[in-house]
């Protein structure tokens, strides 16, 4: 199967945003297997959306068109394509039934425009949109397949993963087998210190395949297996997942979409313990990560950004004195930060992140990139590490941030895993 992309957007040809969707439907393509041999961008504009068109039936067979399901008069994909199709749009009830609805909750009343996204074309297969109005839509004609998706990346990415994989994969499992693929996510080991330590099996790596890829301080590692069928696929990865948990178990927190923020709040919640943050030069990016998690209020209580000195001694309890005698960026200071996030929010454990995240700021002695990360837990000894981070301001603060969740990921799992019970404090 050949693919292609066509992007629709005048802001895309001037440069007002990046085609962020071709990237992602590129990636997921080439994950199931898919082919893309063409990505195109067009303006709002139906003749030369239709010359694009024309191209793309004349070499791919599927076309994968995003952006231009909107309400309004520019948004011209839906027409334009039912037009060169020759079929013709009709309305779903159960579209303009769910638009409807969604106007109403909104406590508003929808605006005429927007029935134009209750239409579909005929003989087409509509695609739910439950972040946003149009919904997406495939259609067969001609001995082509062509899928039309919403513009913005925060409806057309999870309705990739929702409806539009799954979709692909019925094809290609009949088509051509199989592929499925998992991804082991590393942290705390480099990418060739990994990679060292699975030569063997990256040199005779066939089916399945293992791909490492390495970004922002993580490894991940995907396995890509093919099979007559998805238990076949599956079944060739198990054994080679086996492996790899066996020589880097210790460093694999999760799989497929697990973030580290994810994982950190399975360990707590399973265990029915809770979290607070003392961030400096992170500021507050460890609460972000943590919050960003459905249910994490279940296990974070919150976090002080101890930015300043003044916010560390006052709100954390950190002694004026290690201030001044070990600095705002020691192993003490560090240490401090997590027992005062800690007890002052009532958390059984809590983490702290003190560094130098530049580019200004850094001494010979404490040069731009050290990072303490600390872990508390009363009965636990206070756990704190020296971290030499590399980078711009901006990584270091995201590794700053993944080495504290990281760490705290490590200390509960330990601990927890120990049968010590947590004291619990009133
Ligand atoms: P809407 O209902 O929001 O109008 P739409 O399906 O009509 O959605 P567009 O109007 O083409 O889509 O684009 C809406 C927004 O989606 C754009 O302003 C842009 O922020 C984002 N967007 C569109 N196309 C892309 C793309 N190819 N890559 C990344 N972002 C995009
Ligand atoms: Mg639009």
């Amino acid at each position: 199967m050949r693919a292609e992309i066509i992007a629709v957007g005048t802001e895309l040809l001037l440069g007002q945003i990046a085609n962020t969707n071709a990237r992602f439907l590129s990636e997921q393509l080439a994950r199931l297997g898919v082919g893309v041999y063409f990505h195109t961008v067009v303006g709002d504009n139906r003749d030369r959306l239709r010359s694009v068109l024309e191209i793309a039936r004349s070499r791919s067979d599927l076309i994968v068109l995003c952006g231009g399901l909107g309400p309004t008069e520019d948004d011209l994909t839906r027409e334009t394509v039912a037009e060169f199709l020759g079929l013709p749009l009709v309305l779903d009830a159960g579209v303009l039934q769910r638009l409807e609805a969604l106007f109403a909750s909104m406590g508003r009343a929808m605006p005429p425009n927007n029935k134009r996204q209750a239409m579909v074309i005929q003989g087409g297969q509509i695609l739910p949109n439950p972040r946003g109005t149009a919904p997406g839509q495939y259609v067969e004609a001609g001995g082509r397949r062509y899928l039309l998706l919403p513009g913005p990346p925060t409806e057309l990415e999870p309705m990739v993963r929702e409806s539009v994989v799954p979709l692909i994969q019925t094809w290609t499992d009949r088509e051509s087998g199989a592929i499925r693929s998992r991804v082991l996510r590393l942290y705390g080991i480099g990418e060739s210190a990994m990679v060292e330590q699975i030569a063997d099996l990256l040199d005779n790596q066939s089916n399945p395949t293992i791909a490492p890829l390495a970004s922002e301080g993580e490894v991940t590692l995907r396995l890509t297996a093919r099979a007559a069928d998805e238990a076949g696929a599956l079944a060739l990865i198990d054994p080679l997942e086996s492996e790899l948990r066996r020589r880097l178990g210790k460093y694999i927190y999760g799989c497929d979409d697990e973030t580290l923020a994810v994982a950190v709040g399975k360990e707590l919640a399973a265990r029915g313990w809770t979290v607070a943050v003392a961030e400096s030069c992170t500021g507050g990016l460890v609460g972000e990560m943590l919050t960003e998690v459905p249910g994490s209020s279940r296990y974070f209580l919150g976090g002080v950004i101890a930015y300043d000195n003044s916010a560390k001694q006052g709100l954390l309890g950190v002694p004026g004195e290690v201030l001044a005698r070990a600095g705002a960026v020691s192993t003490e200071t560090a240490a401090l930060m997590a027992e005062g996030a800690a007890r002052r929010l009532g958390a059984d454990w809590g983490v702290s992140v003190t560094g130098i995240a530049g580019p200004g700021g850094g001494t010979p002695e404490k040069p731009v990139g050290l990072v303490y990360v600390g872990v508390y837990h009363s009965a636990m000894k206070p756990w704190v590490k020296r971290f030499q981070f590399y980078g711009d301001r901006r990584q270091i603060r995201i590794r700053s941030a993944k080495a504290a969740l990281y760490a705290l990921w490590r200390r509960v799992r330990e601990h927890g895993g120990s049968g010590v019970e947590p004291e619990r404090r009133e």
